[in-house]
Parts: structure tokens; C-alpha cells; sequence
């Protein structure tokens, strides 16, 4: 999976390579899928959702460009994955996901898994994390109508936000950067995301 998903497409970022080699992805899907965990592509979860594409993953954690002092805030936990990444190359990752079952079955593999700098909420992650603000780095793992005000404001000065953004089946992965009051915003590559549904995202269908 490292060398021809990622560093094939020019993922160049040593820390994240290595945390993508270490971390067992097998053990974030179920057992129906576990043969197919390291394919290059997204797989179920349950309750709709789905684990993202390696590369995603790569390229999103890659664009923080976290160095490992950094306090992360990743919206949508799903299965855990990306949590576990955020986990191994940050001080502490704040993760916020707004379907119970989900944030308990993170919860439990990434406790086995050993972590101890994760921390929790069941919610509506639009909002952000208000009280634990500011982040280093943001990361919206669903994909977004537009950019919350919410978040950009939850940003630490020079603070990374990663997010997909775009109508409800194709979005552009963008990233924004904090300088003071102003947000200098990137675009990168196109991406299909499940929605980011709450008050600043997608309402319920
Ligand atoms: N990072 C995940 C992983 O590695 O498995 C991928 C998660 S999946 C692509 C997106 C997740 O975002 C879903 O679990 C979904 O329930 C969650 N989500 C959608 N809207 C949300 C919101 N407003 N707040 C928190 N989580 C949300």
C-alpha cells in the first residue's frame, strides 16, 4: 500500500509514510472486508459510512504538515484510522463524530490499539470543539456545502484546516491556512467524501 498508492503518487512526507506502514488498517474494517483492507480504494464501515481511501488519508494527514508538538482537531472519526494516524504524529488529537456507534467502536480499537492521546465527543462537528480551541490542524473527513466559519476560527495562528468542499457528490479538497485574521485558501484535488451533515454542513436527507 506505501509504495504503490503512496509514495508512488508522490506522498513524500516520511513521518506519515512510516505511520501508514505501522498502523494495522485491517483492524478498522470488519471481518467481511479485512482481506480487502489495504486496496486502494474507500470500504464500508456500517451506518452508511466509510473508511477512506489510503491515499485521501495520506494526502489530507500530509497537507497538515504536522512535525509532532501539534494539537489536532478531525472531524468525522468513522472508523478510527485517520484518528489513529493523527494520534501517532501529534501531541493530541481531538476527534468528533456525530453517530454514537461509531465514536464507541473508535473508541474501544483505538484503546486496544494502545493510544492515549485521543480524546472523544459524540456531536454535531461543525460546530468544532469550542472549548478545546485553538488547533494547529483541522480535518474534515465528509465533505462540506462550504468552508465553516466555525472551524476557521477554531484555528491557531498559522493553523492548518483540510476540508472537502463541494456539492453533495464531488468535492475539491481544499486547504486553508491561518495568518492572524486573515485565511489564505488553497485548492487541491478533486475527491468524493460521504456529507458532513449538521447546522454548518448538509442537512438530514
Ligand atoms: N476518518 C474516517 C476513517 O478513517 O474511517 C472516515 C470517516 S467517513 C468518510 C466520514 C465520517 O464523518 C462519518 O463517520 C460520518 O458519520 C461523519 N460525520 C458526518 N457529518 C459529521 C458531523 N457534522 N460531525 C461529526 N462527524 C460527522
Amino acid at each position: 500500500m506505501v509504495e504503490e498508492q503512496l509514495r508512488r503518487r508522490e506522498i513524500l512526507d516520511q513521518r506519515v509514510l512510516e505511520a501508514m506502514a505501522r498502523i494495522p488498517r485491517h483492524q478498522f474494517v470488519s471481518a467481511d472486508y479485512q482481506s480487502g483492507a489495504y486496496d486502494d480504494r474507500p470500504l464500508p464501515i456500517g451506518e452508511g459510512q466509510t473508511i477512506s481511501q489510503p491515499y485521501m488519508v495520506a494526502l489530507m494527514t500530509e497537507s497538515l504538515g504536522l512535525k509532532g508538538a501539534e494539537r489536532v482537531l478531525e472531524i468525522g472519526t468513522g472508523s478510527g484510522y485517520q484518528t489513529a494516524i493523527l494520534a501517532e504524529l501529534s501531541r493530541a488529537t481531538f476527534t468528533v463524530e456525530r453517530i454514537a456507534a461509531l465514536t464507541r467502536k473508535a473508541q474501544q480499537i483505538l484503546h486496544e490499539l494502545g493510544y492515549e492521546n485521543i480524546f472523544f465527543f459524540t456531536g454535531d462537528g461543525t460546530k468544532g470543539w469550542p472549548e478545546k480551541a485553538p488547533f494547529d490542524g483541522i480535518i474534515v473527513t465528509a465533505g462540506a456545502p462550504e468552508i465553516p466559519d466555525t472551524l476557521k476560527y477554531q484555528l491557531a495562528d498559522g493553523g492548518r484546516l483540510v476540508i472537502p468542499v463541494g456539492p453533495r457528490y464531488s468535492q475539491t479538497l481544499y486547504k486553508v491556512t491561518r495568518k492572524g485574521e486573515q485565511f489564505i485558501q488553497e485548492e487541491s484535488t478533486g475527491c468524493v467524501f460521504v456529507p458532513l451533515v449538521g447546522d454548518f454542513g448538509w442537512g438530514k436527507e
